[in-house]
């Protein structure tokens, strides 16, 4: 089995931008594709977790997901990294759409998305991290026996004066270039 690093979307590898709903609001962070490679070298599996409820209001399709995905893919591979896989979360307690109107296990902070890419990828959470720019990113990869870490890019600035009671983070760093060099450090291989 595996390490690997679970990381949010939204604020932690790209700049937050609501509903991304459009293909030239995608901007990856100065700093991703760097540290994207950094964990590729170092043999952690960067696997992407990141709640989409966008899909389930209707507001974007599964096709234009999976192509904002594959422009992610395109910009790092450009620059020699490269992503193991995504997972998604369509659903949302109150989806307009009704197949995606469930409670289910996968939306953060629900454990359901790393657990399946543990089983998929053969990857080991005990040694792995999850990182994000919210709360229930820290919450998520807690119940599912990762470490975590909140970094301030996108919300988490805002999130790190408003910690909710009986969750904490491994680290609380400026930004994802900063978690890797954490992981780097702390977790063995
Ligand atoms: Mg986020
Ligand atoms: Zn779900």
């Amino acid at each position: 089995m595996r390490p690997a690093v679970f990381l949010d979307r939204d604020g932690t590898l790209t700049e937050e931008r609501g509903y991304l709903d459009r293909l030239d609001l995608l901007e990856l962070f100065p700093w991703t594709v760097d540290a994207i490679r950094l964990l590729n070298r170092a043999g952690f599996v960067p696997v992407v977790v990141t709640n989409q409820s966008a899909i389930g209001r209707g507001v974007i399709e599964e096709s234009f997901l999976n192509h904002v995905h594959a422009t992610i893919d395109a910009r790092l591979g450009a620059r020699g990294a490269r992503m193991e896989a995504y997972y998604f979360c369509p659903h949302h307690p109150d989806a307009e759409l009704e197949p995606y109107r469930q409670r289910c296990r996968c939306r953060k902070p629900g454990p359901g998305m790393i657990e399946r890419a543990c089983r998929d990828l053969r990857l080991d959470p005990a040694r792995s991290v999850m990182v994000g720019d919210r709360w229930l990113d820290v919450a998520c990869g807690r119940a599912a026996g990762t470490r975590a870490i909140l970094v301030r890019t996108g919300h988490g600035a805002h999130e790190e004066e408003r910690r909710p009671a009986g969750i904490e983070a491994d680290a609380i760093l400026n930004n994802l270039m900063e978690a890797v060099g954490w992981i780097l450090r702390t977790c063995s291989r």
